[in-house]
């Protein structure tokens, strides 16, 4: 599926002389991909839509060059970092360019408190390097492997880290973003502080960032850990509890007991009876952690450090959370899609028990702890089995008859999804720096053709 031309992309391949290109079948395929499958919604409306090309840059001026050629060529030209954002973010619904940035992944300096970065380099290479200095990023997704820093901020909300530090949305998480305007004559544009907010979760449709300014705090050696309860509501209320007590941790993630047989590897570790909780808490504060469990009658299942957690054929507890909750259900059985959801402030267990006995075997529950806005935000990823999208709309409007707010998955634009209206602030800047809307159309609802330059 595309709109491209062959004169329009010869002319476009000249113009990017000299810079890496693929066009072949399986090039195209493979980066016109992310993790759009989780919803079946999504399969069924965007497994044709493929690339007519795909562009590796590997410096700013090369990324110019592209962006200017796409303008002259009236190319589409949506950007790629690890490609896995689970909404068909990256997908090109109107053919054209995929640039991927995986190539800009220079760590540019590690100073006290800030990482400058490109925008290209993975997530887990980039902590890496600031843990060699003694500090730490403050959130990442738990795809910190693969995505890409860029595409989190452009594409992700928060995730491991964000129960101590907020959303990546919330003040001074991000110090600043450079990025390039699609227009004839390219430009760089640095935004600052609260301005940032408007590339952040625009999913790249208006600007290329290129490179991000974090905040770092000192490192901690988390300890990974899962500790078991007799029951969800218990393990929910031990969730509750660790917060009233301040305990310092990095993740906390409460999955009941139904999805044992999906964390394989884990085995007796979180066995079919009982509900988990998987964290990473501060060593001085492993035993206070520990003392909580007994308390609420529960048993550290295991507490290991990162070093040691491959050695005994483990997963770290940030790929035990989050989305990859779903992802290890996905692996085992293909019929589950999912749900977002945030639960109303202050949050009430009881709630969530009750939400659990409606749906039955229908929905199996899941619920991270966070911090959002200065205070504890409760969120849900539950696994639902698909039953059409009749079903889906369904169970959303129910569960948002229950005071929550539904992130719907299963739709490729930013309003839909999470954002819920148009942010005026990111289309006044796209108007800036993509002024001709080439930029991953079809993904915000705040862009009609005819607001183009033409
Ligand atoms: C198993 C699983 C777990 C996940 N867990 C989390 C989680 O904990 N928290 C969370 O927030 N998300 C999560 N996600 C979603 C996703 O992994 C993250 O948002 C991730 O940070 C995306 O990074 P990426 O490099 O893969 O981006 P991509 O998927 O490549 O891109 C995401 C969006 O950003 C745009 N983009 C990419 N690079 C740039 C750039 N340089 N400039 C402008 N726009 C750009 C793309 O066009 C696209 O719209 C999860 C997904 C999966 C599949």
């Amino acid at each position: 599926m595309t709109t491209s031309s062959p004169s329009s992309l010869d002319a476009f391949k000249a113009e990017i002389d000299g810079i890496r290109w693929y066009d072949d079948p399986r090039s195209l395929e493979l980066r016109s991909r992310d993790y759009y499958w989780y919803s079946p919604v999504l399969k069924g409306q965007l497994d044709d839509m493929r690339a007519d090309i795909v562009v590796l840059p590997t410096t700013e001026e090369e990324i110019k060059r592209v962006a200017a050629a796409a303008v002259k060529c009236r190319l589409p030209l949506t950007l790629r970092g690890g490609g896995t954002g689970n909404y068909g973010q990256c997908i090109p619904l109107k053919g054209g360019v995929v640039m991927d940035l995986t190539r800009l992944d220079r760590v540019i300096a590690i100073e006290d408190g800030l990482v400058r970065v490109q925008a290209g380099a993975r997530i887990a290479r980039l902590d890496d390097a600031v843990r060699e200095t003694g500090q730490e990023l403050l959130m990442y997704p738990s795809t910190r492997t693969i995505a890409t820093i860029g595409g989190f901020v452009a594409g992700g909300s928060g995730g491991i880290g964000s129960l101590r530090h907020g959303m990546l949305r919330d003040a001074g998480n991000m110090d600043y973003v450079k990025v390039v305007t699609v227009e004839d004559e390219p430009q760089v544009i640095e935004l600052r502080g609260d301005e940032v907010q408007k590339v952040q979760h625009a999913y790249g449709t208006n600007g290329i960032i290129v490179e991000i300014g974090l905040a770092l705090t000192k490192a901690t050696d988390w300890i990974h850990t899962a500790a078991l309860f007799d029951g969800y509501e218990q393990a929910l209320r031990f969730c509750m509890e660790t917060q009233e007590n301040r305990l310092d941790l990095y993740l906390l993630t409460c999955v009941e007991r139904r999805f044992s047989p999906y964390y394989r590897k884990f085995g007796d570790r979180f066995p079919a009876d009982r509900d988990a909780v998987f964290a990473m808490v501060a060593p001085d504060d492993m035993a206070r952690f520990c003392e909580k469990v007994e308390e609420r009658g529960g048993s550290v299942s295991f507490s290991l450090r990162k070093d040691e957690i491959a050695g005994c054929g483990l997963q770290p507890a940030y790929e035990c959370g989050w989305n990859h909750t779903t992802l290890q259900a996905l692996k085992v059985d293909k019929s589950w899609t999912y749900l977002q959801v945030a639960y109303p402030y202050p949050f009430d267990p009881a709630l969530a028990m009750r939400q659990m006995n409606r749906y039955g075997a229908e929905m199996f529950w899941h619920h991270e702890v966070a911090m959002m806005g200065g205070r504890i935000q409760i969120f849900a990823l539950p696994l639902v089995k698909w039953h059409g999208k009749d079903r889906i709309d369904e169970l959303m409007a129910e569960i948002e008859r229950d005071g929550c707010t539904v992130f719907n998955p299963h739709v490729v634009t930013i309003e839909e999804g999470g954002m819920k209206q148009i942010d005026t602030a990111q289309i006044e800047f796209k108007r800036q720096a993509d002024p001709y809307g080439l930029m991953n159309p079809g993904k915000t609802l705040g862009w009609t053709d005819a607001m183009a330059r033409s």
